[in-house]
């Protein structure tokens, strides 16, 4: 065997950084055949083997190389919550030291994992605590990956995560590469084969980056829309300012070509007297005349600090029905894990904010002028 890779700085390899496309060429890049890579993530992801010495289908001299330079290295659970209708959060520890939290929510014949892309969130929705965190950095592949990895080695033969939600914590379209490595990870035949319609990820509409995900990944697409007017969603979702809603449906409308009879899902979280008149819904009826669209109608979920309620079941149920007698196919998402605080919008893990968000809203909300 002729190794032509010496590794370039002296920290090893994380072989969970690499999705099958990228394996093949570090194989190849070692004078190795590409199918190697098949074969580590068998080993890896379906096998659970992650000395690289019982990987018996590699030379004894690739494994001596594996050892001496890769690892294989996961998030670590630090705190395990179940609540009590059997949602569970885990708050992962990074080798940084910062803390996120991956949702898992078994339902009848599926089981469902939110995961997170970054450490806190850059963007500041107003009505998200996420956001509150401030932002630390993007997720490795390996970390995104790793949070699958290590939830269903937890799980064990209990329940099988059958879908994957991109909807913990973080935009995971402003950490487009690596995030779009890990799905095609999680869709790869070699390791969960999870099919495109059970991996989602969710965007509050960066739209370059969407365009780009058209082209290289055929997921599903859940658009965090929450407003149908762009001055009332400037101030929800403030990236709005930069990419406002006619842009925005645009690059929904582009999404939607893919395949036939493709839909994009649109969330829309429930705030009373803010975005829930029935004015809205036919806002939404109009806005969404043009895309092939699902809507998803989320309950606001409060935490500490918050200063938005969540609409009445009555309003929720009359706006739903608005909808759906136009004709576009209306759910409101059942709150789960509420009483361990990992509903939507909940999740916070534990940030070193290198934002400065929260100095800047001190600031801002004082009267002090330097
Ligand atoms: N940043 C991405 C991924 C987060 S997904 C995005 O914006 O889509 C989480 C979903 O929960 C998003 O639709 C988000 O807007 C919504 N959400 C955030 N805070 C919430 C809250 N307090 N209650 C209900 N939904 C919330």
């Amino acid at each position: 065997m002729n190794f032509v890779l010496e590794p370039v700085n002296p920290k090893k390899v994380n072989l969970l950084d690499l999705d099958r496309k990228g394996l093949a060429a570090f194989f190849v890049g070692l004078g190795e055949k590409p199918f190697r890579a098949t074969q580590l993530l068998k080993w890896i992801y379906q096998e659970d083997v992650q000395d690289f010495d019982l990987m018996s289908n590699l030379s004894k001299s690739l494994r001596a190389y594996l050892t001496e330079n890769c690892v294989i290295e996961t998030p670590e659970i630090v705190v395990e919550q179940i609540a009590s209708d059997a949602t569970r959060k885990w708050v992962m520890q990074t080798h940084c030291g910062n803390r996120v939290e991956t949702v898992f929510i078994p339902e009848e014949g599926r089981g469902t994992l939110c995961v997170s892309s970054q450490i806190g969130c850059a963007l500041a929705c107003t009505f998200c605590s996420t956001a509150q965190q401030g932002f630390n950095r993007n997720l490795s592949t390996a970390e995104i990956i790793g949070q699958v990895f290590v939830a269903q080695k937890r799980l064990g033969t209990t329940a099988k995560i059958t879908n994957v939600v991109m909807m913990g914590m973080g935009e995971p379209l402003l950490n487009f590469d690596n995030v779009v490595a890990a799905m095609n990870l999680m869709m790869d035949d070699f390791t969960y084969g999870l099919s495109k319609r059970r991996v989602t990820i969710s965007t509050s509409g960066v739209v370059p980056a969407m365009y780009r995900l058209t082209e290289v990944c055929d997921v599903s697409l859940a658009v965090s829309l929450h407003a149908v007017r762009d001055e009332l969603r400037d101030e929800l979702v403030p990236i709005n300012k930069k990419y406002p809603l006619k842009e925005l449906m645009e690059a929904c409308r582009d999404n939607a070509k893919i395949a036939p009879r493709r839909t994009v899902t649109f969330e829309y979280v429930m705030l009373a007297g803010v975005n829930d008149s029935m004015d809205d819904a036919r806002g939404l009826l109009k806005l969404l005349k043009t895309v092939p669209a699902k809507i998803n109608l989320i309950p606001f979920n409060p935490f500490p600090g918050s200063s938005y309620r969540c609409s009445s079941k009555d309003t929720m149920n009359q706006f739903k029905a608005l909808l759906n007698d136009a004709g576009i196919v209306t759910t409101i998402r059942k709150t789960r894990g509420e009483d361990i605080d990992a509903a939507c919008g909940q999740l916070v893990g534990q940030v070193q904010d290198k934002s400065r968000r929260h100095l800047k809203l001190t600031n801002a909300g004082s009267n002090h002028v330097a």
